[in-house]
């Protein structure tokens, strides 16, 4: 199956950083789709010891199916839909943060959860966004197979795009279970990640206030 994403102007492979402005278009978001992802799971039930006809896993492949479709939704959310009209004129220039932004992804080399917390800002440069569009854009990338500082930079370079803004910064911190379940078993251990651009990146003094106001500067961080 092709997985490689092309943009409008026909490019694939966009040089780092990626902004995936326009989402992926491929496996096609259909039933069969989901029908073989659940034979898939009905197999992988068999092969683990289990038997995928006993009654109260009879579902359990279609319902794993459905899971992981709404899971990874965010390969087939389109950016500029995403953000739609949500964009307006303005003039403040005061730092605008969004702190704890529930956040649920899957890392990709295990397929299990990490989840916790997003802080974004920015310093607008004449456009600001509204707010309820900041978790939608955390989602669109969350929603997908994902380490976290990937996650964490598409984030901050989808805003620079969209806002050109003075600067950026955000930060997330999460537990992942495949740390927490397995591997080195670290019930307690947090993984953060930063990306700093623009101004965030060159002022110390910025930076500083950002990390202040989501209380991280005088922690792990
Ligand atoms: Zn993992």
């Amino acid at each position: 199956m092709v997985t490689k994403k092309t943009t409008k102007s026909g490019q694939v492979d966009l040089p780092e950083p990626v902004v995936d402005l326009e989402g992926m278009f491929f496996p096609p978001l259909n039933g069969e789709t989901t029908g073989k992802i659940a034979e898939h799971y009905r197999e992988i039930i068999r092969l683990l010891g289990e038997d995928p006809d006993r009654d109260d896993l009879r579902k359990t492949p279609a319902r794993v199916a459905d899971s992981l479709r709404f899971l990874t939704a965010g390969y087939y959310r389109n950016l500029d839909e995403v953000i739609g009209e949500g964009i307006f004129e303005d003039k403040c220039d005061e730092m605008i943060l969004l702190r704890d932004i529930e956040l649920y992804s899957l890392c990709e080399h295990h397929i299990l959860p990490f989840f916790g917390k997003a802080h974004v800002a920015y310093i607008p440069n004449g456009k600001i966004i509204g707010l309820s569009k900041i978790p939608e854009i955390v989602d669109v990338f969350a929603r997908r197979l994902q380490v976290q500082e990937r996650l964490t930079n598409q984030i901050a370079d989808t805003l620079m795009a969209v806002l050109k803004p003075k600067g950026v910064g955000v930060v997330i911190e999460a537990h992942h279970l495949c740390m927490m379940m397995r591997g080195i078993q670290k019930q307690n251990s947090k993984a953060i990640t930063s990306a700093m651009r623009g101004g965030f990146k060159r002022y110390s003094k910025t930076r500083m206030e950002f990390l202040r106001l989501i209380e991280l500067s005088n922690g792990s961080h």
